[in-house]
């Protein structure tokens, strides 16, 4: 979310008429922090990077510093306090704004702190300045209705507000316009998507018009729920040919009285019947997760019923984080916070657990041909090893050998947002190999883009909340138009 807040934040800013600045440029002219309240010690890397800025400030005046984000959303006023040579504080609800901040910062000579406390606009009707000529986020809602304990989504993104589905689907169809294959949907819940307007089969639906899109070659979302998780999704992602196989569906923890405390509305039982119908409707499905380890009260017994969950669900991949205290969620004030030690020890057993199962899965694949959409920084080692990566279509990251069955290297030919056929040969727990011939090679629009040196941009025209009979907005002028 944050990431892709990021983008739309260059798309306003190039709007504006500013331009990126390039790692060779002594100071710029104005540097953003768009910040992340989720990631421990966001407060301390915050306030360091800014205190290592203060010094070139001093020595360039005319340098302007903005922090915007869930950070700002939460300690507003107090961010110019601790650093008060930042010039603008804004928040999650009204990115638009920063355009207009900075240059009221700059008349005024004063700092600017404006907060909202919901959004007035849908951020999707901001320009975006695309970071991938190949892949895509389109944002489904923004917003979170549920309480877990452990988050602070809830109190710096405000309650769930849906993007009318119209709106949704004209952004996607701009994006394969752009020449994008790869499109995520993304939501904090995208399973409740459509309690706004009255319809729980909302995201189903949505999936299957994505389906009917063309040049739309794959199509993911990210995250569901098991709360809200209805069977006809099930049913679309097995029906739709450009829904990917892939489920991301946090799990959290293993324990029903962990979830309870968490205040996760569904238990154990309801998350593996899930997975079981997943994989009935698609045996090839890839599912991921996120693990929560060590929440206030965790019992050694509950740690097991998680360790259970992993064994049966048999993940392809999991992100596994110690729990730690954040300021502000209920979770913070709990009793029975663990000692670190304790924590650190069941994470450890969590991880090799997952990692026995991630690589047992990955083994199985060794032999199949897997699709692949070429990637940009998905492999550090490809310089050394003279392969390239990408994605397969199930998500899983393959690193590939370029020669074809000839012995001719097409490593020159493929680019970033390009298709290859090819088949596993080796699996690690966290990637594949395929040293083999390429099968084969497909020249995308994509690629075309990459070589280019395009990339994608959404001009911000895409409407915005769902207000009965309302006509689209106005795209936002230079200024922006998400303040008032
Ligand atoms: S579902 Fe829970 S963890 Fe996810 S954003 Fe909402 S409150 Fe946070």
């Amino acid at each position: 979310m944050n990431v892709h807040d990021s983008e739309r934040i260059s798309g306003l800013l190039e709007q504006a008429g500013y331009v990126r600045a390039v790692p060779t440029d002594d100071t710029p002219d104005i540097v953003v922090f768009n910040t992340c309240a989720v990631r421990e010690n966001a407060d301390n890397r915050l306030y360091g990077n800014l205190g290592r800025l203060r010094p070139v400030k001093d020595k360039h005046p005319g340098m302007q510093i903005a922090v915007g984000g869930c950070l700002a959303q939460k300690d507003r006023g107090d961010i110019v306090r601790k650093a008060p040579w930042v010039d603008v504080v804004f928040g999650t609800h009204n990115i638009g704004a920063l355009p207009v901040l900075l240059e009221r910062a700059r008349h005024n000579a004063a700092a600017e702190v404006e907060i909202l406390e919901s959004l007035d606009v849908f951020p999707s009707t901001l320009p975006t300045r695309r970071e991938s000529t190949y892949a895509g986020w389109v944002s489904i809602s923004v917003g979170c209705n549920n309480t877990c304990t452990f988050c602070i989504v809830p109190a710096l993104r405000g309650k769930e507000k849906d993007r009318r589905p119209g709106d949704i689907l004209s952004e996607v169809r701009a994006l394969v316009d752009e020449g994008v294959l790869e499109v995520t949907l993304l939501g904090q819940n995208v399973n409740s998507y459509g309690v706004e307007f009255g319809d729980r089969y909302a995201f189903g639906k949505l999936l299957r018009a994505c389906g009917d899109i063309d040049g739309l070659e794959r199509v993911r979302f990210t995250s569901p729920h098991p709360k809200d998780f209805t069977d006809d999704v099930i049913a679309a992602m097995a029906e739709t040919p450009n829904v990917c196989h892939s489920l991301h569906m946090p799990l959290q923890s293993g324990s029903d009285d962990v979830l309870r405390a968490m205040r996760r509305s569904y238990r154990s039982e309801r998350y593996l019947g899930i997975i079981e119908k997943v994989r009935a409707a698609m045996p090839d499905a890839a599912i991921t997760t996120d693990i929560i380890v060590g929440f206030p009260g965790e019992t050694e017994a509950d740690f097991q019923r998680t360790l259970d969950v992993v064994r049966e669900a048999r993940f392809s991949s999991a992100f596994t984080f110690q729990y730690s205290k954040r300021p502000g969620t209920p979770a913070a004030t709990m009793d029975d916070q663990l000692p670190k030690q304790v924590v650190q020890e069941r994470y450890e057993r969590l991880v090799a657990t997952v990692e026995e199962i991630t690589w047992a899965e990955n083994k199985r694949l060794v032999g199949e041909t897997v699709e692949v959409l070429v990637a940009i920084g998905e492999g550090r080692k490809d310089e050394r090893t003279g392969r390239m990566s990408g994605r397969a279509r199930d998500g899983r990251l393959v690193h590939f050998a370029t020669e074809t069955p000839g012995g001719e290297s097409l490593a020159g030919q493929i680019r970033p947002g390009d298709i290859v056929h090819t088949t596993i040969t080796y699996a690690a727990p966290h990637h594949l190999n395929a040293d083999g011939a390429l099968v084969a090679h497909r020249r995308t629009r994509a690629g075309d883009a990459a070589e280019a040196g395009r990339s994608p941009r959404t001009p911000g025209v895409l409407l915005g909340l769902p207000t009965i009979g309302a006509p689209p907005v106005a795209p936002a002028p230079a200024a922006g138009c998400a303040t008032h």
